[in-house]
């Protein structure tokens, strides 16, 4: 069975991996590689966001996905190192008014069987040192961030360890079971997974309507530099109800996110995101500033209509899909890694990924 999966991002070389290690042979096409939203990524792995309260089955996939990570990430460092880390997530609330959103969050990671401790300000300022004054926390102890730069890196180390391929070339149509690229070579397949990201209905051939429409939803995020990591562990700093993501990597670097805007598929970085974040992070920690300022990044988020995951067979024989994560496709990386292999070997995918089917759209 010949593999060809167009989208070479998180979710694209997740899959390929995964299916490689089943014994299926894999061609990734993808001018660039984890390039896109997933070069831009924080890679936060926290167990719940605020679009968790109230999407049941959305939180199952998440929590399907979280349980896979250690194992996944253990099979993956057979072949390279994956940058992740899993020493806690601390919620640090920096004003009353958003102790309210501790006190719910608690309640709800207690009630689905997320171990979460309460923090002092005292606990929190001795966990995090460099923070400004805190009101309160909340400490996750068994969840983290990975680094998707990394993570990315590894996935295609081993897909080609287990003879699969990248090319390195656009794809541009589906024409009888071939990709064609934009040199005009076809790439013939048997099974076919479109996981380009926001640019996957771009891709012509299939019937109208075979593929959903995925909307970028753009996102700027900063990258600062120090020959020490400021912070020990991955936190989102809460204050006026809103909440700032700071993944330290232990090399020193220290990611701030991120921006939501809804700008189509401008990729520019402005003067006013980086402000904005700049100022957010300096709230939080005074001596932000004195960081080396390494990259302000934009990805594009990929979006399906409902804004939930698209991920299994189409309405098109052999043509699957594996898209719109939005603004959690590292951390669903796993599930549907797992899940995509299992459609491409014929066995029974992870049922958490069963609402998921691109056929909800038809
Ligand atoms: P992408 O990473 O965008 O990959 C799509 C790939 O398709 C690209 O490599 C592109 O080159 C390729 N492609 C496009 N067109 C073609 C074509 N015609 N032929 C061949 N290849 C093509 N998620 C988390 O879980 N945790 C986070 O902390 C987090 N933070 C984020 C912060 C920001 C600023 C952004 C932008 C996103 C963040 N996300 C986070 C979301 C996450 O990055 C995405 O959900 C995820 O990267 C989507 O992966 P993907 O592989 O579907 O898409």
């Amino acid at each position: 069975m010949r593999t060809v999966v167009v989208g070479g991002g998180v979710i694209g070389l997740a899959t390929a991996w995964r299916a490689a290690r089943e014994g299926v042979s894999v061609t990734v096409i993808d001018p660039a590689p984890g390039s896109k939203a997933s070069h831009a990524s924080a890679g936060l792995l926290p167990a719940i966001n605020d679009q968790l309260y109230d999407q049941p089955e959305l939180l199952r996939l998440c929590l399907a996905s979280r349980e896979l990570y250690p194992s996944f990430v253990e099979e993956l460092e057979e072949f390279a190192p994956a940058g992740f880390r899993r020493d806690g997530v601390l919620d640090a609330a920096f004003d009353e008014e958003s102790l309210p959103i501790l006190d719910r969050q608690l309640a709800f990671q207690k009630s689905i069987g997320v171990r979460t401790e309460r923090l002092t300000a005292e606990e929190c300022a001795k966990l995090q040192p460099a923070f400004a004054p805190v009101v309160g926390g909340l400490l996750s102890p068994d969840d983290g961030a990975i680094d998707p730069r990394v993570l990315d890196a590894a996935l295609i180390t081993a897909i080609e360890a287990l003879g699969g391929s990248v090319v390195r070339r656009g794809a541009t149509r589906i024409e009888d079971h071939t990709v064609v690229l934009d040199t005009g070579d076809k790439v013939p397949f048997d099974r076919l997974v479109l996981a380009a990201g926001c640019w996957t209905h771009q891709i012509e051939g299939l019937p109208a309507g075979a593929i959903p429409e995925i909307r970028p939803v753009k996102g700027q995020i900063l990258r600062l530099r120090s020959d020490v990591p400021l912070l020990n562990v991955t936190a989102r700093a809460i204050s006026k109800g809103k909440s700032l993501y700071l993944a330290p990597r232990l090399d020193g670097e220290l990611v701030v996110g991120a921006t939501y805007e809804e700008r189509g598929y401008d990729e520019t970085v402005t003067a006013e995101g980086t402000g904005s974040l700049l100022r957010r992070a300096a709230e939080v920690i005074p001596e932000v500033g004195a960081l080396r300022f390494a990259e302000i990044t934009a990805g594009l988020r990929p979006a399906s209509p409902d804004d939930l995951p698209v991920m299994g067979p189409t309405t098109v024989p052999d043509v699957y899909l594996a898209s719109g994560h939005f603004r959690m496709g590292v951390q669903l990386a796993p599930v549907t890694a797992v899940a995509m292999a299992a459609y491409l070997t014929d066995t029974v995918p992870h049922a958490a990924t069963a609402p998921f089917t691109p056929l909800r759209f038809s």
